[in-house]
C-alpha cells in the first residue's frame, strides 16, 4: 500500500473513534467498521443514512448502527477485511516512524554522551572552568529529558496501538464469523456450506451428504408465531450440532433446512447417524418462553448420499435432494433411502 494510503487509513482510524464518542455509539467492533467506512467516505449511501439519523435524533443509536452495517456492510465482509488489514497496515507504519523519531533521538542523545565524557576526560588533562561544568552537565541533563519524552512518547503510542490492534483483531474475528456463520442458529451458513462441499469434492475421497428440512415447519409458525418458530430452528440446530462430535458438521442452507457433511463416511453409517438425528429431534421438547406452551412433536425427515468420483456439486446435491423428497412423500419424519 503506498505511503499516502497509509496516511488516510491511519486519519480515518483517528476521525472515527471521536465521532463514535461524540454521537453516543457503542464502541463495538461493528460500529467501529460502520463509522471507519463513515469517515473514509467509500459508501455515499451510508452516509447519508447516518446523517440523516444524527440530524433527526442527534445520535446515531446502537440498534440504528446494527441495523446500518447490516444494510449497508454486511454484506460487504471482503470490502471489511481489506479496510482493517489496511489499518493494521497504518498503524504498524506509523510505529515504524514513531520508532525511527526515537532512535534518531537516541542516536543524538549517544553522541551528546560521548562528547560530554571526552570533554569531562580532559577535566583531568586540560582543566574545565566551573561555568564550563555547569553547560556540560545542563547540556547532558537537557538532552536526557528530550530522550526521556521521546520515549515516554513512543510508549504511549504503543499502548493506544495496542489497544487498537485488540479492537481489530475482534474485528477480523467477528468478520470471520459473520462470514460462515449463520447469525440466528450460530451454526455454519450455506456459504461455508458451498464452500466446504466443494473442497471435499475436490479431495476425492468418500464422504456423504445430509439435507434435513424440518415437517410442516409452516403449520408450527401458523399456530406458535414467527418468533416461536425461531426458537424451534435455534433449538434443533444446537441439538444436532450438539452431537457433531466427530468431524460431521451441520449447515444451515435455507429457512428450514440445514445440511450435514460427513468426512470419510460411506452411505450406511451416514443413514445411521441421519437416523439418530431424526430420533434426537423427535424427543426434543421445546417450551414456549412467553406461553409456557410445550411443543413436543416436532419431526424432520432426511436425505442422504454418498459421493461418488465423477459428482458435481448439482449431481451430489440432487440426489440427497430426491432422497429428501421422497421422505416428505412417504409421511415424513424419516430417512431416505431406507436401510440397505
Ligand atoms: P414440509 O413438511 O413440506 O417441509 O412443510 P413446511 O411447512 O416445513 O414447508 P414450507 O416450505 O411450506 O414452509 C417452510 C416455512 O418455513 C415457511 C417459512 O415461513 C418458514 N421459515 C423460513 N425461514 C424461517 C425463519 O427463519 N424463521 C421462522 N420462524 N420461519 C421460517
Ligand atoms: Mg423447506
Ligand atoms: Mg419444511
Amino acid at each position: 500500500m503506498p505511503m499516502d494510503e497509509f496516511a488516510q487509513s491511519t486519519a480515518n482510524l483517528k476521525q472515527a473513534v471521536p465521532l463514535m464518542i461524540k454521537y453516543q455509539v457503542p464502541t463495538t467492533p461493528t460500529n467501529y467498521a460502520l463509522w471507519y467506512t463513515y469517515v473514509a467516505q467509500t459508501n455515499p449511501q451510508l452516509n447519508q443514512a447516518i446523517d440523516r439519523s444524527i440530524s433527526e435524533t442527534g445520535l446515531c443509536s446502537a440498534v440504528t448502527s446494527e441495523q446500518l452495517y447490516q444494510k449497508h456492510l454486511a454484506l460487504d465482509t471482503e470490502r471489511n477485511s481489506e479496510q482493517v488489514k489496511h489499518s493494521l497496515e497504518a498503524i504498524a507504519t506509523e510505529l515504524q516512524v514513531t520508532m525511527q523519531d526515537t532512535r534518531v533521538d537516541a542516536e543524538q542523545f549517544h553522541q551528546v554522551l560521548e562528547k560530554g565524557f571526552s570533554q569531562l576526560a580532559k577535566i583531568d588533562s586540560e582543566g574545565l572552568s566551573l561555568d564550563e561544568m555547569v553547560a556540560l552537565v545542563r547540556e547532558l541533563v537537557q538532552n536526557s529529558q528530550k530522550i526521556g519524552v521521546s520515549t515516554r512518547f513512543f510508549r504511549d503510542q504503543l499502548t493506544d496501538a495496542e489497544k487498537e490492534i485488540g479492537d481489530l483483531k475482534n474485528r477480523i474475528e467477528e468478520i470471520r464469523k459473520e462470514a460462515y456463520e449463520d447469525a440466528m442458529t450460530n451454526v455454519l451458513n450455506r456459504r461455508a456450506f458451498d464452500q466446504e462441499i466443494n473442497t471435499m469434492m475436490a479431495m476425492n475421497k468418500p464422504f456423504s451428504l445430509i439435507m434435513m428440512d424440518i415437517d410442516f415447519f409452516k403449520t408450527i409458525n401458523d399456530n406458535f408465531g414467527h418468533m416461536f418458530g425461531d426458537q424451534v430452528l435455534k433449538a434443533i440446530a444446537k441439538r444436532i450440532s450438539d452431537s457433531c462430535n466427530n468431524g460431521e458438521k451441520i449447515y444451515r442452507i435455507g429457512g428450514e433446512e440445514f445440511a450435514l457433511l460427513l468426512p470419510t463416511r460411506k452411505l450406511l453409517i451416514a443413514r445411521q447417524f441421519a437416523e439418530s438425528q431424526r430420533r434426537a429431534i423427535e424427543r426434543l421438547n421445546i417450551i414456549n418462553k412467553n406461553t409456557s406452551q410445550r411443543l413436543n412433536n416436532v419431526t424432520a425427515s432426511f436425505g442422504v448420499a454418498e459421493f461418488t468420483p465423477g459428482d458435481d456439486y448439482q449431481s451430489l446435491m440432487h440426489r440427497a435432494d430426491v432422497q429428501l423428497y421422497k421422505a416428505k412423500q412417504l409421511g415424513r419424519n424419516r430417512v431416505m433411502p431406507m436401510s440397505l
